[in-house]
């Protein structure tokens, strides 16, 4: 991973097509059943390679919608399968085995905390 997208989620629409990865789904596909966008953290790549930060996160208007998460890789895959996701829910992956590239200045804490990606 990953960023996540919370429950301020307004289902406006502006982030899905400004994933280069295409790992942004809408309400009606959220496989977790919430009504809100979903950002699947085993597609994710933080945009790496794509931009200078997340373009998601740059093109939502609701402030503090779109915030880091865990990156997807190895070591946090506990953190994904454990109900961390919004209502306690788990997150659903379509690859649970993926390594995801994530931007490794961003602090772990940051990550923990789920901060503001864009201030
Ligand atoms: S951070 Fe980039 S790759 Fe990840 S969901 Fe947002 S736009 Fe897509
Ligand atoms: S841009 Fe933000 S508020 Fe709009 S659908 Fe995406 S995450 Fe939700």
């Amino acid at each position: 991973m990953a960023v996540i997208i919370n429950d301020t989620c307004i289902n406006c629409g502006a982030c899905i097509d400004e994933c280069p990865v295409e790992a942004i789904v809408d309400e009606d596909d959220n496989p977790t059943g919430e009504e809100l966008y979903y950002v699947y953290p085993d597609k994710c790549v933080e945009c790496v390679g794509h931009h200078d930060e997340p373009a998601c996160a740059t093109a939502c208007p609701t402030e503090g919608c779109i915030t880091w998460d865990m990156p997807f890789d190895s070591a946090h895959k506990d953190f994904f399968s454990a109900g961390n996701y919004v209502d306690g829910k788990n997150y659903v992956m379509e690859d649970a085995d993926a390594e995801m590239p994530f931007r490794e200045d961003v602090s772990a804490d940051a990550r923990k905390n789920r901060e503001n990606i864009v201030d």
